[in-house]
């Protein structure tokens, strides 16, 4: 059976040309690039190369980029470590819509001591920024808000925000891990003091991420021991996701547009069918302002996870928006931060593309979805109820 992959959003396939260039680090070029001799040494040339290709994407100087484990290690070292850096502060604003990498470690702060404040999003998902506003005050630390959301694509416009946060002289992170790759970036031009992204959200392999950190910004390490990465971040390097990511940052600058024009050209193909042949759909989150590659629909009186297996017997793979947790179903807490009604909510399905999708997928995928629905509505206990 053929796999038809629509969950981008979760990881990407690792692109040939990255798989090619990341093979000989492995068995013939494994040296560690602080030794002394030639062999080692060698490789510091590549993590330098991987450095200037992922600073050519996203627009900044390559000193600013420190490579990580990932989205989440650089978000919580982005958090962590601009807190340590101001131990005199003791508020942080974040939005109840962040991806756990963010929530989670904001919400353990609270037992530490901090105010944290998590800004409200309208049905469409969209922020208040007179709420941010009026909530920055000279306690305040850090300001952390993601560039656009892992689940609904909704993007939010994150260089107004940077402005009027660091206007304040307050620090500024975005987790802008499912930006990168797909919306051009120029971080010269814009006042975010720090931005996460993830090798695996861009096809580079998984296990490797960046900290954008702007030069001046007060930052503190979160890992610490050797010297590594200018001593902001520790540990001997992962020479194979490095030179990776920077590959796939190389090949994500050159087709940006191309490859935009083409993915969102077959999720709006696939997202207008759908709508239309299933009753009782509708999409969540802002349609304007949304990432190219994402939909997030909403099937009213039938659950998320019997969708996913139904789809899953036709090798389309696509993930839903309540995660079942100990028995218990709840439903995604963007989904609800954005009150979406508790039978839509259930029953929401994402729909992620990427470069590697084709016309002839999202056929596939209109074909079989619609009957799906069906079925599952005539067995709904909810439906006409
Ligand atoms: N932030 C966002 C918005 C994400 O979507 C993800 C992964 O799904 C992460 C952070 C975590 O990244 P990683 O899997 O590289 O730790």
């Amino acid at each position: 059976m053929k796999t038809v992959y629509f969950d981008n959003n979760a990881t990407t396939k690792v692109a040939e040309e990255v798989l090619e260039e990341i093979t000989p680090l492995f068995c013939d070029l494994y040296g560690n690039p602080s030794s002394m001799h030639t062999f080692g040494g060698q490789i510091a040339r590549r993590i330098r190369k991987a450095r200037e290709q992922a600073a050519a994407l996203i627009g900044c100087d390559p000193a600013e980029i420190i490579f990580t484990s990932g989205g989440t290690e650089s978000d919580n070292a982005a958090i962590q470590g601009a807190l340590a850096a101001s131990p005199n502060k003791r508020k942080v604003i974040t939005t109840r819509v962040e991806h756990p990498a963010v929530l989670t470690d904001c919400r353990q702060l609270e037992n530490h001591g901090y105010t944290v404040v998590e800004l409200a999003v309208d049905k469409e998902g969209r922020l208040d920024l007179a709420e941010l506003e009026e909530k920055l005050d000279d306690d305040t630390a850090l300001v952390t808000i993601m560039y656009a959301n892992n689940e609904t694509g909704v993007i939010f416009p994150i260089d107004k925000i940077a402005d009027l946060v660091t206007g304040r002289g307050v620090s500024f992170h975005t987790d802008a891990v499912q930006v990168v790759g797909k919306i051009p970036l120029n971080l010269a031009n814009s006042s975010i003091d720090m931005l996460s992204l993830s090798g695996h959200k861009l096809h580079a392999p998984k296990g490797v991420g960046v900290l954008y950190i702007r030069k001046g910004t007060r930052f503190s390490p979160f890992m610490v021991g050797g010297h590594q990465e200018a001593g902001k971040r520790a540990g001997t390097e992962n020479i194979p996701g490095i030179v990776g990511l920077g590959k796939a940052c190389e090949l994500a600058a050159e087709n940006i547009e191309e490859e935009n024009n083409k993915v969102r050209r077959l999720r709006d193909k696939l997202e207008n069918a759908i709508l239309e042949s299933c009753p009782d759909s509708r999409l969540n989150g802002d349609k304007e302002n949304r990432l190219p590659n994402t939909t997030n629909i909403s099937f009213e009186y039938i659950e998320g996870e019997a969708i996913l297996l139904m789809l899953d017997k036709y090798g389309i793979c696509a993930s839903s928006g309540s995660a079942c947790t100990s028995g218990s179903l709840e439903p995604s807490h963007v989904l609800r931060a954005m009150g979406v009604p508790f039978t839509a909510a259930h029953g929401s399905i994402r729909f992620s593309l990427s470069r590697y999708n084709t016309e002839e997928e999202v056929d596939y995928t209109v074909e079989k979805t619609p009957p799906i629905i069906n079925k599952l509505r005539r067995l709904s206990p909810f439906v006409g109820k």
